[in-house]
């Protein structure tokens, strides 16, 4: 059984996880509005990802016998200055859910929740992706300065992106 202050936290992070995801839809509508396709797409599967990791959540606390209670969800930006300045929210936000799930982690621990600790292991790892990937694409959007058709080129190669369902739920 979760003890209700880890419950409580879970279910923070479940709202946390919806929140990126509707910060990332938010970004594709933007992006598809400015005539980035590649880019829009990108962020839709970031979108697609934050889902899952909502519901890895969700049915983490339904396996252990807890009860989900989905909050409401903030607003989100809607436009961004540019290419760079969406990358950079991404890596700052993915930094903060980071912190998130680090002290998700110290609460498990201080609650001896070795099941919770353990579960969070995934995303512990899946975060040091998250944030690489956003480092990647922002030293590249650096050297595109101005290029456009570096970045006509870049916007193609992001369009390639494909949502994969983390195993986690692929094994359910
Ligand atoms: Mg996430």
């Amino acid at each position: 059984m979760l003890s209700p202050k880890l419950q409580d936290a879970l279910n923070e992070q479940i709202n946390a996880e919806m929140w990126s995801a509707y910060l990332y839809l938010s970004m594709a509508m933007h992006f598809e509005a400015e005539g980035r396709p590649g880019i829009a797409n990108w962020f839709n599967v970031q979108f697609q990802e934050e889902l899952a990791h909502a519901e890895i959540f969700r049915n983490y606390v339904n396996a252990r016998g807890g009860r989900v209670v989905l909050k409401a969800i903030a607003a989100v930006p809607t436009t961004w200055a540019s290419e760079l300045a969406a990358f950079q929210a991404t890596l700052e936000h993915e930094e903060k859910v980071t912190s998130l799930i680090n002290n998700l982690y110290a609460l498990a621990e201080e609650e001896k929740d070795y099941a919770t600790r353990e579960r969070l292991n995934w995303f512990i790892s899946e975060q040091v992706e998250e944030e690489d990937n956003c480092h990647t694409l922002i030293d590249r959007l650096k050297l595109i300065g101005d290029n456009g058709l570096a970045l006509y080129t870049f916007d193609q190669e992001l369009g390639a992106r494909t949502y994969v369902a983390p195993s986690i739920l692929a094994a359910k």
